[in-house]
């Protein structure tokens, strides 16, 4: 069937719109009609090639839309159901396995690949090209794309479908981070670094979990203030005040969890220096290849610390989207806050905003 898609055609150029032609959903695929799809950084950064999807390329991987057509083998949905689509994996290596599909040891290849496991791609376009597709399982910047079943959630008719997407990816990761593998417990201290869309999903998810002390840390002061409507007990800016030494003197001694959704060198050492003994923290912000942090083991030792490294919140998309739709729909996670829309022809607008910081998360919506 026809199509119109963003394709990113060129190395750090807009995405150019184009009609495609989509192939028939194989075995194991769902052909999903876009309502709306999440714009996240690592789409900027597949843009510009830091990761090397063979391009021409539609990319999108926080979608959200109706199933149109199931293809042979396919059983977890059926045509009209709405579901939300998160990143893609084997489902059959140990990680997989035990639970821990963000750790899939396949997850390069099917979420980066550009193509199905056989090679094969389903957009070709009006020069009988190929275009790699199912990126993230899912190429979501396009009315309609064959999407492989694991990365399909589907979610209740009653939710607001249009602006879900984003809980395939970014909101999930600062949500899960907090709710799946720091698991604050009522009472306790909580210090989020970066206060992005990221960030602040991880901000509402402390809140959600009843955390006390709630401590947003960026450079930028518009962000903390917004950071503070969403429940940050306290604000720093890290560009006129020692992180660490504020973060331990309003929590009597150090903190009990925290989170670095900036990737950046310093900004880790500063968590991982504002610690409580036996404190928490988890690293969510990417960093290129290579980057390393200096921190002091000589008395980290002591601190009984826990450090965790998280992809894609540690979650099971079919089982937490859901549980992040019901903390919604109870008021207790009201991640629409983050988002604005833009119309899909405006993609480029989006991903601009973004980029600039003017938007925390841009959602494109379809016709
Ligand atoms: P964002 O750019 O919207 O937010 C980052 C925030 O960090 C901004 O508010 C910025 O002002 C702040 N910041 C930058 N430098 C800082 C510093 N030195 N000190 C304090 N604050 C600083 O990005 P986002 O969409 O929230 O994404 C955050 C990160 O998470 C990105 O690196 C993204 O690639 C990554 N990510 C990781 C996963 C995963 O699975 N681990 C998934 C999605 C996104
Ligand atoms: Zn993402």
């Amino acid at each position: 069937m026809q199509v119109s898609a963003a394709v990113v055609t060129h190395k750090e150029q807009p995405l150019v719109l184009k009609r495609l032609e989509l192939d028939e959903p194989r075995q194991g695929e769902v052909r999903v009609r876009m309502v709306a799809s999440g714009v996240c950084h690592t789409d900027a950064i597949v843009r510009d090639q830091w990761y090397p999807t063979p391009l021409p390329a539609v990319l999108g991987h926080e979608g959200s839309g109706i199933v149109d057509a199931v293809g042979p083998g396919v059983t977890s949905v059926e045509p009209g159901d709405h579901v939300v689509l998160s990143f893609a994996t084997c489902g059959t290596c140990k990680s997989c396995l035990s639970g821990h599909p963000s750790y899939c040891v396949n997850f390069f290849e099917l979420d980066f690949g550009g193509s199905r496991t056989d090679g094969s791609k389903a957009f070709t376009d009006e020069d009988g090209q190929p275009v790699s597709s199912h990126f993230f399982g899912q190429s979501s910047f396009s009315t309609y794309s064959n999407v492989a079943e694991r990365s399909i959630v589907k979610v209740s008719k009653d939710a607001p479908l249009e602006l879900l997407g984003p809980l395939g990816c970014g909101i999930q990761t600062g949500a899960g981070a907090v709710l799946n593998v720091l698991k604050p417990e009522a009472g306790s201290s909580v210090v989020i670094f970066g206060t992005g869309a990221v960030g602040l999903s991880g901000l509402l998810a402390a809140v959600a979990s009843s955390a006390s002390i709630i401590i947003a840390v960026d450079i930028v002061d518009s962000r903390l203030e917004f950071a503070k409507t969403l429940g940050a007990t306290h604000t720093i800016n890290s560009k006129n005040e020692d992180a660490p030494a504020r973060i331990k003197e309003i929590t009597g001694g150090g903190v009990d969890y925290a989170l670095d959704t900036t990737g950046n060198k310093f900004v880790f050492a500063q968590m991982l220096n504002s610690m409580g003994i036996l404190g928490h923290a988890a690293l969510v912000g990417a960093a290129a290849l290579g980057t390393e942090a200096s921190v002091d083991i000589g008395t980290l030792l002591m601190s009984g610390l826990t450090l965790s490294m998280v992809i894609e919140g540690d979650s099971v998309p079919q089982a937490f989207i859901p549980k992040l739709i019901s903390l919604y729909n109870d008021g207790k996670f009201p991640f629409d806050k983050l988002i604005k829309r833009y119309d899909f022809a405006n993609i480029n607008q989006a991903f601009a905003d973004s980029e600039s910081g003017i938007t925390l998360k841009p959602v494109v919506i379809f016709e």
